[in-house]
């Protein structure tokens, strides 16, 4: 099996092939950050028109790359939400469109299923499996117990770890996108300020949250400002005290989601990281220190994998074909949708 994936749920238009022999026969992902960089974050009306824009010859050239015409193709995959709006209009009503016309399945496909999934796509890893799915709009712990199974142990109850690593980036004055950047100026410090509260630590259940972290953070550098002492040096102590407290945190709360997943789920096969945090190298080392302890092995897809890319919507999208699914010609995109809502396949999963 063959299939087309694209996907415009936030400020990346992207088209990819993927084959059920997991293999990426090409990959395109077009980035709309000078676009929105003006603006210091992404602007939804910008968004859906850069994707309207751009979104057909990216298709046309992830064909090309992949060597395949539509009439080759098993099916065609977008993401049908959550995100912002219009970007998936435009994704979803492309993918119906040449669906309709090279009359092959349509499937829409949940985003978060995107990042969830990836690892079988990358690892093969096999059901069930603990996921941290830690991405600009979402962080949450679930147990991935097949294609559309996803009980949630524990989510945010304020702002995603994403969203926390870009504001901390802009109070630090570090720019637009905020994950990598503050990842970058924490390699320069020289004594990283370890005193940042990490929130939620010891409690007895698997939420995050991630708003204290970030008005600590602002006192802190409102304080140095006003002190005149606001210098390079200061900045990059702050990021890695930052991107520390950050990963203390959503260690803790994977150790703890460990604990309680085995508790129903003794048969745990690994430990997935998912979602544009998981490119974070200093999370990954401290994942992989949680996974050996216990007795897990933890899968991270490489980087371009875990931030937003269209071979893990058509993996998704894959998976669901596979299994009977597809997804009515109708199909109305959603803003939000929540994973763990996300409907099993009619023939069931756990393949
Ligand atoms: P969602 O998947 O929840 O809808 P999204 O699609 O916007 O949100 P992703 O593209 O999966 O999010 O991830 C983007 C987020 O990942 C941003 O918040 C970005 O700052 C963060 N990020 C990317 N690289 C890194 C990194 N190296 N370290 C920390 N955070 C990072
Ligand atoms: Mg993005
Ligand atoms: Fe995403």
């Amino acid at each position: 099996m063959i299939v087309l994936g694209i996907e415009s749920s936030c400020d990346e238009t992207a088209a990819a092939v993927v084959d059920s022999d997991r293999r990426i026969r090409a990959n395109l992902v077009l980035s709309q950050l000078d676009e929105h960089r003006p603006f210091g974050g992404v602007v939804p009306e910008v968004a859906a028109r850069s994707h309207l824009d751009h979104l057909d010859k990216l298709i046309e050239a992830a064909m090309r790359e992949a060597g395949i015409g539509f009439d080759a193709l098993d099916g065609v995959v977008a993401t049908g939400g959550p995100g912002l709006i219009g970007g998936v209009i435009v994704g979803a009503m492309t993918a119906k469109a040449i669906a309709a016309v090279h009359r092959k399945p349509f499937i829409a496909v949940n985003h978060l299923e995107g990042h969830a999934l990836t690892a079988r796509l990358t690892d093969n890893v096999a059901f069930p499996y603990l996921l941290l799915l830690v991405s600009g709009g979402h962080c949450q712990l679930l147990v991935v117990e097949g294609v559309g199974r996803y009980r949630r142990l524990g989510a945010t109850i304020d702002d995603a770890v994403g969203e926390a690593f870009d504001k901390a980036a802009k109070l630090l004055g570090l720019g637009y996108p905020g994950g990598p950047a503050v990842e970058r100026a924490a390699k320069a410090a020289t004594a990283p300020v370890l005193d940042l509260p990490r929130p939620m630590k010891g409690r007895a259940d698997c939420n995050f949250s991630f708003s204290g972290l970030k008005t600590a953070l602002r006192q802190r550098v409102d304080a140095l400002r006003a002190a005149g002492q606001f210098d390079a040096n200061a900045q990059a102590n702050l990021a890695a005290g930052f991107q520390l407290a950050a990963i203390d945190s959503l260690a803790d709360r994977t150790r703890q989601a460990v604990r309680m997943a085995r508790e129903t789920t003794p048969d745990l096969t690994a430990l997935v990281v998912a979602g544009g945090v998981a490119a974070n190298a200093a999370l990954r080392q401290r994942l992989s220190e949680i996974a050996a302890a216990a007795d897990l092995a933890l899968l991270a897809p490489p980087g371009k994998l875990c931030t937003d890319n269209a071979a893990m919507i058509a993996w998704a999208g894959l998976e669901r074909l596979r299994l009977g699914d597809s997804s009515p010609l109708d199909f109305a995109p959603r803003p939000r949708w929540p994973l763990d809502q996300t409907a099993a396949p009619l023939s069931g999963a756990g393949v």
